[in-house]
């Protein structure tokens, strides 16, 4: 768990920044949890640290613009405090990786996680740096074995194209009529005729499924059984959830209906793919949610209560029964999150 507060001597202007301005969804998130987890600091990772990671994985200049100038297309004008903002949620991602990469954490999640439109060379989609893709890259030079998973309404398109052929896979579970609507990440002929369809390029471990305009858990937990085979054939080391909330029912800036009981069985397939392949880590990132008062943080609770549940069930369990798992830890997460 991580949260964006705090402050360290060369981090003290993004910690004052993160901590005046931090929306109230991710303390809404973690109190909704209430116990049972340890909240991070991200902010010991030093400036340096955090600047050469982002600048691996996108362009130097473009880094530049957003870090030193403030500048960057997803808003107005110089804002060098957005900058370090943006600096300070992927050295967040960064200590989740440490934290696991060391064994001190299972299930980490990090709210401001998994900005997943961010290219080499541009910001989109209110993302700025891609933490995901440095996440995967450094876990697999760790060798853990990284699989990225996306459930957000929006495609993963970002992480897609960077960690194309590197050989990890990426699964995103997206709506076909919505942003970024890009045509190298959707059929748009298919899209155009509301045909829910899947295009998947297993040569280059890339996995999509387009979903038609107000799919709902049905559909995304179908999508999530037809992952499952991928899953089990490639056996992560740990698992990258994207958990993006902005597929739910009433979301402003989505075209799903997904339902908290929905996300919450969603999470229970990840737990049980997480403890059959990879010791139960995963890394969940927050990726969209647009309903911050309400529904975002209560959704992200019960993706991380669920994943936190069904895990320590299984400890006790060592059958590895779903079935039994699934329901002892929905009841949990239930308790948990109502
Ligand atoms: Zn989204």
């Amino acid at each position: 768990m991580l949260n964006s507060g705090g402050s360290g001597t060369p981090w003290t202007r993004c910690g004052q920044v993160a901590t005046e301005r931090r929306p109230p969804v991710s303390g809404r998130a973690i109190a909704a949890l209430d116990g049972g987890v340890r909240v991070i600091d991200p902010l010991g990772v030093p400036v340096e640290r955090a600047r050469a990671a982002i600048e691996s994985i996108h362009d130097r200049q473009c880094v530049a613009r957003v870090i030193d100038d403030g500048v960057s297309g997803e808003w107005v004008g110089e804002r060098p405090e957005l900058g370090l903002t943006a600096l300070a949620m992927f050295a967040g991602t960064m200590t989740l990786v440490d934290e696991r990469v060391a064994g001190r954490a299972r299930v980490g999640f990090n709210p401001q996680d998994a900005k997943h439109h961010a290219a080499r060379d541009r910001s989109a989609g209110f993302c700025v740096f891609n933490d995901m893709v440095w996440a995967a890259l450094e876990l697999e030079r760790q060798g853990l074995r990284p699989l990225y998973l996306d459930w957000d309404i929006h495609a993963g398109d970002g992480v897609e194209h960077l960690l194309a052929d590197t050989g990890i896979p990426t699964l995103s579970i997206h709506g076909h009529s919505t942003f970024p609507l890009d045509p190298a990440t959707i059929d748009v002929a298919a899209a155009g005729e509301g045909r829910r369809h899947t295009r998947h390029d297993s040569a280059r471990a890339i996995y999509k499924w387009d979903l038609d305009v107000g799919d709902g858990d049905e559909h995304l937990l179908q999508a999530l059984e037809e992952a499952r085979a991928i899953i089990d054939a490639y056996r992560p080391g740990v698992i990258l959830l994207a958990a993006g909330a902005d597929g739910l029912v009433g979301s402003p800036l989505g075209t799903g209906t997904y339902t908290q009981a929905g996300f919450v069985a969603a999470a229970g397939v990840v737990a049980e793919l997480a403890a059959r392949h990879s010791e139960g880590r995963v890394l969940v990132g927050g990726a969209g949610g647009y309903q911050p008062r309400t529904e975002t943080p209560r959704a992200w609770a019960n993706v991380v209560g669920m994943l936190h549940a069904w895990l320590d069930a299984a400890d006790a369990d060592l059958s590895l029964d779903a079935a039994a798992l699934n329901r002892a830890a929905t009841a949990t997460t239930a308790e948990v999150t109502r």
